[in-house]
């Protein structure tokens, strides 16, 4: 039965706190090294969260500001590629130096999944690279060999919170919307996995603690570890005795096979 499960998580938030330690800090340093006059807070930078992907943000950013004039709509375009560029090679210089911890519970969920046959993967509309560096970061070489997918940047044409990159993720793993559920942090992303129709929990992050999660079968502070077990915020308590997401809780939230089958 468990090879036909699969769990599925987004990266930015939920493998690491990517957003607050990672993105925004290579954002200020590719700004800073083309010249650009401005640089985001963190309290700005939570509104741009709102828009997925990179670009997307730095271009609604710049609408939203006229005052930074980059010229025509040519120029502008080539601005946000050279700044996308930029701030994504800073971006998995920062990974690949080790600056992002994991949050809380991932690695152990993801090695106890893959021990247990689930197909673990990544569905996120960031980056493929970056993607890629943030996973064997968190949950290391041996552990990112056994991952059925990374599904990753430009292969789908619509972002978060369109449904593509979970659709495209069930087809390629061969799963159904009954055998997958997903990890998600942000409004965007839970409305991504919603809209492709499958069950989701959200572990929050610096950036989504306010977000509404109206169809999330759990929302948790985070998936535990057994030194800090995670707090249940809203919807079923996934957590086990000791307070910490594990596979079981996750099993808990999809139809069983078995008992159609056993019903026969
Ligand atoms: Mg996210």
């Amino acid at each position: 039965m468990s090879a036909t499960r699969a769990l599925i998580f987004d990266c930015d938030g939920v493998l690491a706190d990517t957003e607050r330690d990672g993105h925004l800090v290579a954002f200020n340093q590719a700004f800073a090294q083309l010249g650009l006059p401005f640089r985001w807070s963190a309290e700005e930078y939570a509104g741009l969260l709102k828009i997925g992907g990179g670009k997307e943000r730095l271009a609604a950013y710049l609408a939203a500001h006229p005052e930074f004039d980059l010229g025509a709509e040519g120029q502008v375009l080539d601005v946000i590629a050279a700044v996308h560029k930029l701030k994504s090679q800073l971006y998995v210089d920062l990974v690949e130096g080790g600056a992002l911890p994991a949050r809380p519970g991932v690695r152990r969920l993801i090695t106890e999944a893959l021990d247990a046959g689930w197909q673990v993967a990544v569905a996120s509309t960031s980056a493929s690279r970056s993607v890629q560096a943030v996973l064997s970061s968190v949950i290391g070489a041996n552990n990112t060999k056994r991952v059925s997918g990374v599904f990753a940047g430009d292969i789908v044409s619509a972002k978060k919170p369109a449904p593509d990159i979970y659709l495209l993720a069930l087809r390629e793993l061969g799963r159904s919307t009954d055998e997958a559920v997903v990890v998600e942090d942000s409004e965007a992303g839970a409305a991504a996995a919603a809209r492709a129709g499958l069950r989701h929990i959200v572990t929050l992050s610096h950036f989504t603690t306010n977000d509404p999660f109206p169809h999330a079968s759990a929302v948790v502070s985070d998936l535990g570890d057994y030194d800090a077990p995670a707090r249940l915020v809203s919807g079923q308590d996934i957590r086990n005795s000791q307070g910490v997401v594990d596979l079981s809780g996750i099993e808990a939230l999809l139809p069983q096979p078995n008992e159609a089958l056993a019903a026969r």
